[in-house]
């Protein structure tokens, strides 16, 4: 035993901690294996077969892997139609091309779930000619009540004649309200829906695949997307963004990732076809290891006495783990812990750097295979009070195990933890 580990006792410690989420890991059983199946019968649906992973190049017409690929997306997604794309290079970029294929000028839309995730601030009313309300479409946010939850009276109350989609962020992404579960997503929709049928419902979905055994499109949503990076990438998808739901609006987000009338039918694979059936394959045992590694994760700094969130026990909706530091030096040392812990570039140490959408500098650990991943274990951080970290992925539940006694020695040693450790 080294002098660090007589006086916290990691290794024991985590040991409690693994015994204490067994009941939620147990839940995250029944979710994969109901997802997973529904995953592998789209694959037999759709008779996916070696034929479809060669790819295609220049044009990429009639290419007959995408083609399957799209049709075993919108089938996993209980959609109309999807477009799955390597050429989508994130899921801000997915997300633009639902909000530019389906507004017009002088359309209104309405951010159901209070400012949307940073990255999408500069989509919406950012300084470019290009954002959206540059191009006189009208944006309006109805914040969260006090509790984190859709104010759907206020909602109901901010439809204009011209609101022509409503959107909704399923992810708490960096902040600390909960993540919207699909059944309360759903319950707005439908609100929405008996008073006007015309507005688009939109998803924002990232983070959120396969965390429950529904996607927010089996509840009414009319369109959603998300990145492959992320969850729906299961972690071998090298790149990439999907967009799912009514053919129409699919359709018309396609005409904004590649041209007008060009929409889905023309996008070279290359040579990723493989690596994205593969990873919708994995998808739901890689969001199952990152949930696990979350549920233990915030268990153990809950036990430590930080405000945690979501705390142990409480429903999920997306993989993201958050907790409270309370100093700078803490959020240092946790970034710098988790990429130490990580298979590559685990020699570098991660500086606070500018990030787009921030107005103070954020410190971001990765460490990954697929540059930026964040269903492999990643934490990120904004410099500035009450310093949250905020902890998402891990394809190994071991991996995060292993990253947390890091984590904690870290902590110990540059003196961020009380050595007095509350018992459980
Ligand atoms: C990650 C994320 C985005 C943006 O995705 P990028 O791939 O980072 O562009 C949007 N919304 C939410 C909720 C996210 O988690």
């Amino acid at each position: 035993m080294t002098e660090l580990d007589k006086r916290l006792d990691v290794d024991k410690l985590i040991a409690q901690a693994r015994e204490a989420v067994q009941d939620e890991w147990a839940a995250v059983d029944q979710i994969e294996r109901y997802n997973q199946k529904r995953v592998l019968d789209a694959f037999h649906a759709e008779r996916v077969g070696e034929e479809h992973f060669a790819g295609s190049t220049g044009y990429g017409a009639n290419d007959i892997g995408r083609e399957t690929l799209e049709r075993l997306f919108a089938r996993v997604f209980g959609a109309e139609s999807a477009l799955v794309r390597p050429q989508i290079a994130s899921g801000t970029h997915a997300i633009s091309a639902c909000l530019f294929g389906v507004l017009r000028p002088g359309d209104h839309v309405l951010s159901a779930s209070g400012p949307p995730y940073e990255t999408l601030q500069q989509v919406i009313r950012g300084p470019r000619p290009t954002a959206l309300t540059a191009q006189r479409i009208e944006y309006d946010e109805v914040p969260l009540t006090e509790d984190g939850d859709v104010d759907v009276e206020a909602v109901l109350a901010a439809l204009k004649p011209n609101t022509r989609m409503i959107m909704l962020q399923r992810s708490r992404g960096y902040t600390f309200r909960p993540a919207l579960t699909v059944a309360r997503l759903g319950r707005v929709i439908s609100a929405v829906k008996k008073v006007r049928p015309d507005v688009v419902c939109f998803v924002d979905n990232c983070y959120g695949e396969f965390v429950e055994a529904f996607e927010p499109t089996h509840a009414g949503a009319d369109l959603i997307a998300g990145s492959l990076i992320k969850n729906a990438g299961g972690g071998v998808a090298p790149a990439g963004g999907y967009i799912a739901g009514k053919a129409e609006l699919v359709s018309m987000a396609a005409d904004r990732i590649t041209a007008p009338g060009l929409g889905s039918k023309l996008g070279p694979t290359l040579g990723v076809t493989r690596d994205m059936f593969f990873g919708l394959f994995q998808a739901p045992h890689a969001v199952a290891e990152a949930l696990r590694g979350a549920m233990l994760v915030g268990q153990l700094f809950h036990t430590l006495g930080y405000e945690v969130a979501p705390k142990p026990g409480e429903q999920r909706s997306d993989i993201v783990q958050a907790i409270r530091l309370d100093d700078e030096g803490s959020l240092r040392a946790f970034c710098a812990a988790v990429q130490s812990a990580g298979p590559v570039d685990s020699y570098v140490t991660p500086e606070p750097g500018a990030v787009p959408g921030y107005d103070v500098p954020v410190v971001m650990a990765g460490g990954t295979f697929v540059q930026g991943s964040s269903i492999e274990l990643s934490a990120d951080g904004p410099m500035r009070p009450p310093y949250y970290v905020f902890v998402q992925g891990g394809l190994s539940r071991m991996h995060v195990e292993i990253a947390l006694g890091t984590v904690l020695r870290r902590l110990v040693e540059e003196g961020y933890l009380r050595e007095e450790v509350p018992a459980y």
